[in-house]
């Protein structure tokens, strides 16, 4: 598996079950790309599942001769076969903005992904205040993680759905990514003087993507944090991003195949769902993007 890319070097962690006993321990090879494989054009990304041949176990070596087909692939941030989408949020400090919230929601919906949410700094609210945003967030469709990375509580729930998957987590700045990953990869900094130490050393320079190992099986990819993701969807895509109005579709279909939802005879969407006024907001800028284009 690829876990990191920088410049043409792959950090490729091997399957310990394949390496031969004079890899003696040895755990990922730095990997440069056959050229048969640049020739026709074969990208290797973060996550890919990779053939690693001619291994120089003293040095530390290897190439990479083949990609295996990929489940899953995402373009912003690079990174292939990942399960899973965590969105993390805080719930107070900075306050939890909807608008903001859905439009990490809506964009995470996008992707082929699994999408989670993990809502942190409970510490900071109320039982009452967090119970409004439980139900809230079910009528949305999400049941979230809720947890305290300061004070490290309720993780159990969240690690259990990490468990074995690949995992991208992302979410605004200042909500506590970064404390919650000190948290899951603890052995993070151990791992920064190993074999791939050269690699890993850039981490926090660069704003390549990269996946840890999780003691407990799977792997996390940290994306970098941004305040507004770009919805780039186009209008018609928008509806399907939303749970709870995939659930009305689901019942009835609108009397217009090209029903945008907005004011048309027979529209199954339109309704009194709490976040209708988002996909109206998010549907203007979809429309206006399209124009622009
Ligand atoms: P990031 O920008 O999302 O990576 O957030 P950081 O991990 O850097 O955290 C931002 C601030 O929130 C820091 O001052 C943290 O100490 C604080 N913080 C993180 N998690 C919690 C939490 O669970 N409760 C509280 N009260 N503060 C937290
Ligand atoms: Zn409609």
């Amino acid at each position: 598996i690829v876990l990191a890319v920088q410049a043409n070097f792959y950090d490729v962690q091997l399957d310990l079950h394949s390496v031969p006993p004079e890899a003696k321990g040895i755990a990922s090879l730095l990997c440069i790309r056959r050229s048969r494989l640049k020739k026709i054009g074969q990208r290797v990304m973060v996550g890919d599942r990779v053939c690693v041949e001619e291994p120089d176990w003293e040095g530390g070596r290897g190439a990479i001769t083949r990609v295996f087909p990929r489940q899953s692939e995402l373009d912003r941030p690079p990174i292939a076969n990942a399960n899973q989408i965590v969105l993390v949020f805080a719930l107070a400090d900075p306050p939890l903005d909807p608008i903001q919230l859905s439009r990490f929601l809506v964009k995470a919906e996008s992707t082929t992904l699994i999408v989670q949410l993990c809502l942190n700094k409970q510490d900071l609210v109320t039982d009452t205040e967090l119970a409004e945003w439980r139900d809230r967030l079910a009528i949305w469709g999400y049941h979230p993680y809720f947890i305290s990375a300061r004070q490290g509580t309720d993780l159990e729930p969240l690690r259990e759905c990490l468990r074995d998957k690949t995992t991208l987590v992302s979410g605004p700045s200042g909500v506590g990514k970064s404390s919650l990953l000190n948290l899951l990869l603890p052995e993070v900094n151990l791992r920064v003087g190993e074999v791939s130490g050269k690699l890993r050393h850039g981490r926090h320079t660069t704003r390549h993507v990269e996946l840890f190992e999780l003691t407990s099986g799977g792997l996390l990819a940290d994306s970098p944090g941004f305040n507004q993701p770009d919805l780039d969807c186009a209008p018609t895509e928008l509806v399907y991003l939303f749970p709870e109005a995939r659930v009305r579709l689901a019942e009835a279909s609108c009397q217009f195949n090209d029903c945008l939802h907005r004011d048309e005879p027979g529209c199954s969407v339109r309704g009194d769902w709490e976040r209708y006024e988002h996909y109206r907001l998010f549907l203007e800028e979809a429309i206006a993007r399209q124009i622009a284009l």
